[in-house]
């Protein structure tokens, strides 16, 4: 294997790797697939809705104040232009996330027989082994041994 073709080892990778390690770990299923990527869809929606609604009303608030105050000044216009953009982003990723939910409910509709959630499971063990099991403990001390991924 050419250095080039090894999986990037930065922070942001080794965290994702672990990540998806993890979920394939404790949602071995299909069904439990399903069920963890609609719980994961459904609370971003929920926090940035929440978010999104608060920042309405304080910008509303922001709007109305500056109608009340003579003083229009410069840092409410600054204020308000900013909450103006975040507003306007978070909207955007509630549309998308309302979109991918669409799309997400025709593959959670689907259900499979036991034997295949079986392939499933043994699919899981061998793409994300339990970090701590003794092969896996093996070869990331095997993986330390080489200069290309010394030790932190
Ligand atoms: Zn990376």
């Amino acid at each position: 294997m050419k250095v080039s073709e090894k999986p990037c080892q930065c922070p942001d990778c080794l965290r994702f790797y672990r990540e998806h390690d993890r979920l394939i770990r404790e949602c071995p299923t299909l069904r439990q697939q399903q069920e963890i990527n609609w719980a994961a869809l459904q609370s971003f929606r929920t926090l940035s809705g929440r978010v999104l609604e608060d920042l309405q009303k304080q910008f509303n608030s922001i709007s109305s104040n500056k109608t009340d105050d003579n003083l229009r000044s410069e840092k409410f216009d600054k204020k308000e232009q900013s909450i103006t953009q975040v507003i306007s982003d978070l909207e955007n990723i509630n549309a998308h996330l309302f979109s991918i939910e669409a799309l997400m409910e025709k593959i959670f509709d689907v259900k499979v027989p036991d034997e295949i959630e079986d392939k499933f499971r043994e699919f899981a063990g061998e793409l994300a082994p339990d970090p701590l099991n003794i092969d896996r403990l093996r070869l990331n001390r095997l993986l330390h041994q080489t200069p290309d991924f010394p030790d932190k």
